[in-house]
């Protein structure tokens, strides 16, 4: 058991919530019971992510995505669903968004870089003048649907192969989520393989004009990894139990299949 202020301040320190510009409000979001026995962590803040922790008698739901984007204006319609849940059932709500993807320990994309076993991991990536990814190189030169089959191996998901570039791949760049824009800086920093999480329309053309091999690997399934290292964290930190909530996401695939 550990007390809800401690984590907070554990995981407000640790991933630098207070000085990385978001519009995700990160940290505490909703405040719910003082004490913690077991955390819930999951990529989305949703009912069936409340319902779940709820059932298994945790205290605390982590997210990647959270309720709150550049404040709350009306608690009504699904906001007040959400919190009218998570107020009834003392549920804290805590959320971790850019901070999460390029934390250089715990983040989405370290963890994908690990992986993959990439070396010689920098960081890359632009946004709003923050780098919120990485990049590194291979021990073996392999291909981007290697990369693929390889990656879906451990985080599930279908993912889509763009084949543009290089066949022999041995540099890569990570920025999960919705990136599908930084594939122009993947082709500048002449990078055989760029990897993101949700495949975008206009980056068809974009990859081919600029020659990228593009691996896709669905937004969802590119941003598990993130919250279940910040399980590790609670873990060896404050002893804290955690269980992470694999409730998933459609794809384009699910429907065409
Ligand atoms: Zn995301």
């Amino acid at each position: 058991m550990a007390d809800r202020d401690a984590i907070v301040a554990l995981l407000d320190q640790t991933l630098r919530t207070a000085t990385i510009k978001d519009s995700s409000c990160n940290g505490l979001q909703v405040q719910g019971a003082g004490e913690v026995c077991r955390v819930a962590l999951a990529v989305d803040a949703c009912i069936e992510a409340y319902e779940k922790a709820a059932a298994l008698r945790c205290q605390m739901l982590i997210v990647h995505h959270g309720l709150i984007w550049d404040g709350i204006k009306h608690v009504t319609g699904r906001n007040h669903q959400h919190l009218r849940f998570l107020i009834e059932h003392d549920l804290n709500l805590y959320a971790a968004h850019l901070p999460l993807d390029m934390h250089e320990l715990y983040g989405n994309n370290i963890e994908l870089a690990r992986l993959l076993g990439l070396r010689d991991v920098q960081p890359f990536g632009s946004y709003h003048d923050m780098l919120i990814g990485y990049r590194g190189v291979l021990a073996e030169p392999t291909t981007a649907s290697a990369i693929a089959a390889r990656l879906a191996a451990k985080l599930g998901g279908k993912p889509i192969v763009l084949r543009h570039g290089p066949d022999s791949v041995k540099s890569v760049g990570i920025v999960s989520g919705g990136a599908g824009d930084m594939i122009e800086q993947a082709a500048t920093a002449k990078l055989d393989c760029y990897v993101t999480g949700e495949p975008m329309h206009f980056t068809y053309q974009l990859a081919r004009e600029v020659c990228a091999n593009v691996v896709y690997l669905g937004h969802y399934h590119s941003e598990t990894l993130g919250v279940q290292a910040i399980g590790r964290l609670l873990s060896e930190q404050l002893g804290v139990e955690s269980v992470f909530l694999d409730i998933g996401a459609f794809s384009a695939a699910d429907y065409t299949d």
